[in-house]
């Protein structure tokens, strides 16, 4: 089965916590502190594998977790960080944050790598707390904890060339005639229609990956019927092959079908719609004469389409001109990346820790991750600790804003269960 979306938990590993220790000696029984740091939490990173076609994968395993730092410990031994942890994903694979559903990164390239979530910071020992007025720190700093988040994976199936027109035109035989190896993927399937990817090997030249995509029919723009799914895996080819079948075996008109089909993809992504096009009569081999083909390249030309061509897939006549024509082409278009706009753009959240103050009597009350941090890096009954603790309230401001509200000598704060009297 071929996957082509899968949303997946990652979690990066915590930071390891600082460490409390203190010297011991034979002869010196009151060393000094000697806590070392905790380890960094280890990253999760998605990386391409040029050799993975899919996402099945993630169909099985969705849950992703980077190890944690260690704890430092004592004679100043900081604490082993964290294993990052790699996930491998296909080649043109987009990250997609669900909370936000903004693009965090577009992996199109052979050996990109992403950080989707980093390890959180290793915690200090009470070594890094010692000052000259503070000569046994009993306390250290906590690690920092790592991010989660779930994220969707999709995958855009890399072709250089991208074949389009309406059912039964031709695509699938021109594609098979084309082409002599077919890369092993796994089936696509979307029902009972089935993209296809074929190398196109054009002696002496170059090879390119050609892909016949149906499903583009009316009110695909729409997300009528398939249409949708498969647009969004041309968006990435830099060439579209347009075949129209000109003997209107089918009864159609060609260059009504040519008309509606361009305006399918103008409505789905004008960008599409921009992208050079080679335009295919198929099924010329019907003809006696040359008189519709005229006609439509006429027209065609009308429209500002310079490039068409005359072929039978079933006879392969003019294939290989049109395959040739078609490297040709690719070889002045560089490969594009996905644009993604500015408001589609993941932007990180800040990390900061914040904190609310609110007056209950005459306790005030501050609350928040900020809160919580201090609390776990400090052991507020120890006097040392507890100046170290007011220097950080003072610090960051929190003194003033208590102050700024009218607090008084005497009235009581409150940080989750600790309390304490204010006094200027
Ligand atoms: P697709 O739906 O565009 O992929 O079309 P197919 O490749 O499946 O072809 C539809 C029908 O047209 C099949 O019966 C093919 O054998 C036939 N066909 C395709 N190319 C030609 C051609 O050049 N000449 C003739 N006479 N028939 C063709
Ligand atoms: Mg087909």
């Amino acid at each position: 089965m071929f996957v082509d979306k899968a949303r997946i938990f990652v979690k990066s590993g915590d930071g390891g916590d600082g460490a409390i220790s203190f010297r011991r000696e034979k002869y010196t029984p009151l060393g000094g502190p000697d806590g070392g740091d905790g380890g960094e939490g280890g990253d999760v990173i998605l990386v391409v594998d040029a050799n993975m076609t899919t996402l099945l994968d993630f169909k099985y395993k969705r849950k992703y977790a980077a190890e944690r730092g260690q704890n430092g410990q004592g004679s100043k031994c900081y604490g082993k960080d964290g294993k990052d942890l790699y996930i491998r994903v296909p080649m043109g694979t987009v990250i997609r944050d669900v909370e936000t559903n903004k693009i965090m990164a577009d992996l199109a390239h052979k050996d990109d790598k992403f950080v989707v979530v980093k390890g959180g910071r290793g915690g200090k020992g009470n070594v890094k707390f010692c000052t000259p007025t503070r000569q046994a720190p009993n306390f250290a700093q906590p690690g920092m904890p790592g991010e989660e988040r779930f994220v969707n994976l999709e995958l855009k199936l890399l072709a250089d060339v991208g074949l389009i027109g309406f059912p039964n035109v031709g695509k699938s035989t021109l594609l098979s005639v084309s082409s002599k190896a077919r890369p092993k993927i796994a089936n696509y399937h979307f029902t009972t229609i089935t993209p296809n990817l074929g190398v196109i090997d054009v002696p002496g030249i170059t090879s390119f990956v050609m892909a016949d995509i149906p499903g583009i029919i009316e009110g695909a723009s729409e997300g009528v019927g398939l249409g949708f799914e498969f647009l969004r895996h041309i968006e990435r080819t830099r060439l579209l092959v347009h075949v129209v079948d000109i003997s209107g075996s089918e009864g159609r008109e060609p260059i009504e079908d040519f008309l509606k089909i361009n305006e399918e993809l103008k409505k789905y992504n004008i960008k599409l719609w921009d992208r050079p096009q080679i335009v295919v009569a198929n099924k010329s081999d019907m003809m006696y004469d040359d008189e519709a083909f005229n006609k439509f390249r006429d027209e065609v030309k009308k429209l500002g389409y310079d490039n068409v061509f005359k072929i039978s897939a079933a006879t392969k006549m003019g294939v290989e001109d049109l395959l040739k024509e078609c490297a040709r082409v690719l070889s002045t278009i560089p490969v594009t990346d996905i644009e993604i706009s500015e408001e589609e753009k993941f932007v990180p959240e800040e990390k900061h820790f914040t904190y609310t103050i609110r007056k209950e009597d005459d306790t005030y009350i501050i609350e928040g991750t900020f809160v919580d941090r201090l609390l776990a890096s400090v052991n507020v009954n120890e006097p040392d600790s507890f100046r170290y603790f007011h220097k950080v309230l003072k610090n960051k401001g929190v003194m003033a804003k208590l102050e700024e509200m009218g607090i008084k000598d005497g009235d009581m704060v409150r940080l989750n269960d600790f309390e304490f009297e204010f006094l200027k």
